[in-house]
């Protein structure tokens, strides 16, 4: 694992961070430090630095303009009671980050510097935490091609780095707010073979003109289903569904190369499973979601990821009407998972698992 150079940048004005992490919003704003690795076929990883935030020159001709070979990560650094700061299970994000590089065919990251790179810059930029309940440093690594030519074949030059970006609540507001979500007929986000299981933009380009249909519909997010019978339920945009069974079973979609494993999808497994929870990883219809959420039969539905955290769904919608989740309002389960995964995360309850690491 490589040492990180520092080049220190002009830090703002305390004055003006202060005002950002007293209202942070999600993904607006950003530290004063970023993380720096260059990678090219000779020399392979380096130069790793923590630099100044700043803009990336690139020629027009780089390869991510045009064929967008690149992948992301997204994870967040949680400031504890006592001032110490933590990361949750990053070393899950880096071997998922590996996995997207391949089917990018980009150059993997090794995990020791994709850890090493977030513990310098959450330790360079600590001031940057914000403190607040549910507040975070939400940490955005990400690698692009910047070869210089318009042949398709994978970059010879690859740049990653790590921004960071205080948070409060993804979906605005305080608390926890049900979504309301619209199930697209027409767009696919992934089919078999594709990209779907690898965290890369393609994957966000293909969703957004869904997403705009959500929020035509008034939505706020867009679920999708499998691209070949259009049939089974797969996930959200950028979140995993879970459905909850008035019977204490929770269930979500088996994943496929179409479906992202999410590292709060995971986790959330565990809790349940732990919790007493009869736990199902199937292939999930969408007639029998749809059922069971009229009969009853399906008594909460949530959705997950890093930067949501656990999101009770109210309801889901499509061209042929409503289905309302138990009258809209979270359930117990979802409650439940929520404060469990959460006090985890914020230092409010033993961690059984190892899921915390500290970095200061
Ligand atoms: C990032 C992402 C998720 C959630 O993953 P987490 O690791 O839990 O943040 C789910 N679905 C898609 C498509 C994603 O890109």
């Amino acid at each position: 694992m490589a040492e990180f150079r520092l080049e220190t940048a002009v830090r703002r004005p305390e004055a003006e961070r202060n005002a950002i992490l007293a209202a942070p919003g999600f993904g607006s704003n950003f530290s004063d430090h970023m993380v720096v690795i260059d990678w090219d076929r000779e020399r392979g990883w380096h130069d790793h630095r923590i630099t100044g935030y700043a803009p990336f020159t690139l020629d027009p001709a780089s390869a991510v303009f045009h064929y967008a070979q690149e992948a992301f990560e997204g994870l967040k650094a949680y400031a504890h009671a006592d001032g110490s700061l933590w990361r949750f299970r990053a070393e899950v994000n880096a071997a998922r980050f590996q996995r997207s590089a391949r089917r990018l065919a980009l150059p993997e990251l090794s995990t020791g510097d994709f850890l090493a790179g977030i513990d310098r810059l959450v330790e360079v930029d600590r001031d940057w935490v914000p403190r607040g309940a549910e507040q975070s440093l939400y940490l955005r690594p990400f690698m692009f091609a910047h070869s210089a030519f318009l042949a398709v074949k994978p970059s010879a030059t690859v740049t990653y780095a790590v921004i960071a970006s205080p948070s409060g609540a993804y979906f605005g507001g305080s608390g926890v707010q049900p979504v309301k979500i619209w199930f697209s007929r027409e767009f696919s986000r992934a089919a078999p073979g594709g990209t779907g299981f690898a965290k890369c933009g393609g994957n966000y380009a293909a969703s957004m003109v869904a997403q705009q249909e959500a929020e035509a519909a008034g939505c706020s997010q867009v679920a999708f289903l499998d691209a070949v019978e259009r049939r089974y339920v797969e996930e959200l945009g950028g979140m995993n569904l879970f459905a909850v069974t008035a019977d204490g079973r929770v269930i979500t979609p088996q994943l496929t190369d179409s479906i992202l494993e999410g590292v709060t999808r995971s986790a959330v497994l565990r809790l349940a499973a732990d919790t007493g929870l009869a736990v199902e990883e199937r292939r999930l219809p969408q007639e029998e979601l749809y059922q069971g959420i009229d009969d009853g039969s399906i008594s909460e539905v949530f959705a997950c990821g890093t930067a949501a955290i656990i999101t009770p769904v109210a309801s889901f919608a499509d061209p042929d009407g409503v289905h309302v989740v138990a009258g809209g309002e979270p359930g117990a389960t979802t409650l439940s998972l929520r404060e469990q995964l959460t006090e985890i995360q914020y230092g409010l309850r033993p961690d059984p698992y190892g899921w915390m690491h500290r970095i200061v």
